[in-house]
């Protein structure tokens, strides 16, 4: 699923930019017929969705990192790599890059943004030492070469708590990290999926929320990131997708969301909010099934969970869900070892 899903991502986002020239790299591109300058609008445009999807995903990971299970250290850095594109040679000329590898985006009040030396699009050559130019690429639609880049980035900064880049200018910058919620976010290039695998959590760049305000497009990541949080892809391998376990892996991952708002400084009624726009106009997909609560019960749900969390917050700043949040499943339920 992970892979399918990678893949899935990178070819349409390819299609999608590069539909005057996406016929893949050929031996010889007329460059009279490329517009280099709509090319150039059309990366930027998938750029200022992901910044807002990084952004708000930031927020959120990092504001509740102390009760996650599993925490990663982190730089709030995404890089793009030329090789992921329909073809590599325009992307590459469009963007007047000599390799493959830029800064994608860097998340609002990360350590990379307050680094001041990341700006879309800047070249970079050298990750901890190792230019991933010289890996191997599968030509274009390659999305395989940019995951083993973040997990460069992820590993360097778990080892060394920060990251040395090298720029194709010969400046270096030294990138600190600080502890996240472990999961990652990624922006579907076409569609209005919304998922969470347990390890990552992706956005369809059709997802009519974008549009929303940003503390209600918070509460549909933190619907998603909560599915990771409380690890219900797991849970439910081990117990089987029947529509009651669905349904109350849903239910959690509604009840946290503005658990989850809160924390990371959002108004926690946005959740609520969400479901009142999105649920009347909604096009079914994951909100409207029979193993979901209707819109109306699940913005009740969010709802009631308000005043615990603002009682929380008076005394202690932060709502500890880690403690505080009623469960509706048993965690460790199908666990070998049984009831821990
Ligand atoms: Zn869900």
């Amino acid at each position: 699923m992970d892979r399918a899903g990678g893949l899935r991502f990178l070819t349409v986002l390819a299609a999608l930019f590069f539909s005057a020239a996406a016929t893949a790299d050929r031996d010889t591109i007329n460059w009279d017929e490329v517009d280099l300058a709509a090319e150039r609008r059309a990366i930027e445009n998938f750029q200022r969705y992901d910044q807002l999807l990084q952004n708000v995903g930031w927020k959120l990971a990092q504001a509740n990192w102390e009760f996650c299970d599993r925490v990663m250290p982190a730089t709030g850095l995404h890089l793009q790599d030329m090789a992921s594109y329909g073809s590599p040679q325009i992307a590459r000329r469009a963007l007047g890059l000599s390799g493959d590898f830029a800064v994608q985006t860097v998340a609002e009040g990360s350590p990379a943004d307050l680094s001041n030396s990341l700006p879309s699009n800047r070249e970079i050559v050298g990750l901890a030492g190792i230019n991933p130019n010289e890996w191997e690429s599968q030509g274009p639609f390659d999305w395989r070469r940019l995951a083993r880049v973040h997990d460069l980035i992820d590993e360097a900064v778990e080892g060394y708590d920060s990251i040395t880049l090298d720029f194709k200018d010969n400046n270096v910058a030294v990138i600190a990290s600080v502890p996240v919620c472990a999961t990652r976010f990624e922006l579907m290039g076409k569609g209005k999926k919304a998922l969470a695998d347990g390890r990552r959590v992706v956005i369809g760049i059709e997802f009519p929320a974008f549009q929303y305000e940003e503390d209600e497009f918070a509460a549909l990541l933190a619907h998603e990131l909560a599915h990771n949080l409380l690890s219900h892809t797991a849970w439910l391998d081990r117990n089987k997708r029947k529509r009651r376990n669905v349904r109350m892996t849903e239910r959690e991952a509604d009840r946290l969301i503005p658990w989850l708002l809160a924390n990371a400084g959002y108004d926690p009624r946005a959740g609520k909010r969400f479901f009142e726009k999105w649920g009347p106009n909604g096009d079914g997909g994951l909100f409207r099934n029979r193993s979901h609560d209707g819109w109306d019960e699940r913005a009740e749900f969010v709802e009631a969970e308000i005043h615990q969390i603002e009682a929380l917050i008076v005394q202690h700043d932060k709502a500890d869900w880690r403690t505080h949040f009623q469960r509706e499943i048993d965690p460790h339920q199908g666990l070998e070892n049984g009831q821990r």
